[in-house]
């Protein structure tokens, strides 16, 4: 199959939504990451997602929408997610909600809930509007990748398996939605993203957040969110995540980028930018401004996807506070690095044993 890749035109969004509506997949680019989209309530077209992406079936899917009124006969919605609603759509929140039989169980992988957004790209909003449809829509990258953050990193991943991406730039949030279940009990971030956990609170009290969202799921634990069971946004290198003070982070990073290249290992750091010109010999990888946790959020998956194309196979990064988007930050960096984290220090000092 030709992919086709096209500025956001009138005429490239009619021929999206026409594809759209007759069970074909589109990339589109949304506030967070590209989607790959198909109509919603066409079971078989929402099938040729997974197969698309290589994505295992008992993943579940969000359902996008451009009008509250699109919800009727679909979902039932809870009464914690109406002020919410009103707060934060469209933008990057993903509610839980209970589901009718309408919505096909290949959206939602048999579960009793489905995840719903409503974007606030201006493209995203004209193509759901134009197809007029519910638009089920994972990440347009292959499983297992990072999120695509330009039109060049779907192309990367959907070249001849999908007709059309449309290209709409960057996106501004560069992580995934928040996804927030508010179907029981206290509210829970099951994924965070760029609606924080601080804003969440402002308007309806106390939020927990899943506890795999910052390690891994323990044995025997049920992922609140299945996306949570799989590995995630991992480079093809080894990453590891680097704690402590920043003068002893700075140096336990380069004597881990030391010893890795002397193991004949392609090394690198990912750092901030205040610290790039210190690591200026250890293969520095610009995450942005460590007071901005915003704009690492912009650049991380497309610094990870770099380090493949770059063959890195020894990857050490320093770490952002996980407080407002630096939450997100920090799971997606976890999860990039399969949790794994060593102390400062003890690079440092490896016969100091930490109380
Ligand atoms: P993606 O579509 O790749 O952005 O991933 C969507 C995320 O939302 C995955 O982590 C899913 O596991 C999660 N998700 C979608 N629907 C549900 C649901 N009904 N219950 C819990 N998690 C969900
Ligand atoms: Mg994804």
């Amino acid at each position: 199959m030709q992919t086709k890749l096209l500025k956001p035109t009138p005429e490239a969004l009619a021929e999206a939504a026409a594809l759209l509506r007759r069970g074909e997949l589109v990339a589109f680019p949304t506030e967070t990451v590209y989607g790959l989209g198909a109509n919603a309530l066409d079971a078989d077209a929402v099938l040729s997602i997974f197969r698309a992406k290589g994505r295992p079936a008992d993943n579940p899917l969000i359902m996008h929408i451009h009008s509250e009124e699109q919800l009727d006969g679909l979902v039932t919605i809870p009464d914690m997610a109406r002020p919410l609603m009103a707060r934060f759509w469209p933008g990057p929140l993903t509610l839980l909600m209970p589901r009718t039989a309408a919505v096909p169980d290949a959206v939602t992988a048999g579960l009793a809930t489905v995840a719903v957004r409503m974007p606030s790209h201006p493209i995203a909003r004209r193509l759901l509007e134009s197809c007029g449809l519910p638009v089920a829509a994972p990440s347009a990258n292959r499983s297992g990748k990072p999120s695509p953050t330009t039109a060049a990193h779907v192309l990367e991943d959907m070249d001849g398996i999908i007709p059309l991406i449309l290209d709409g730039g960057p996106c501004e949030v560069g992580l995934e939605s928040t996804v927030l279940d508010v179907c029981h009990g206290t509210p829970c971030i099951l994924r965070p993203g760029g609606v924080t956990r601080e804003m969440l609170e402002e308007v309806i009290g106390p939020v927990t957040v899943a506890g795999s969202v910052l390690r891994p799921l323990r044995e025997g634990e049920v992922a609140r969110s299945p996306g949570m069971r799989y590995r995630h946004y991992a480079p093809e290198g080894a990453v590891l995540l680097v704690e402590g003070s920043e003068a002893e982070t700075l140096e336990a990073l380069r004597r881990l980028y030391r010893a890795a290249e002397a193991e004949g290992e392609k090394a690198c750091v990912l750092c901030f930018s205040e610290h790039a010109h210190a690591l200026s010999d250890c293969a520095p990888h610009d995450l942005g401004s460590i007071s901005c946790p915003e704009e690492t959020a912009g650049r991380l998956f497309d610094v990870l996807r770099g380090l493949d194309r770059d063959g890195y196979t020894a990857i050490f990064s320093e770490v952002v506070n996980p407080e407002g988007v630096g939450l997100a930050v920090m799971n997606r960096l976890g999860r990039a690095a399969g949790f794994h984290t060593v102390s400062a220090t003890e690079v440092l000092r490896p016969d100091h044993k930490e109380e």
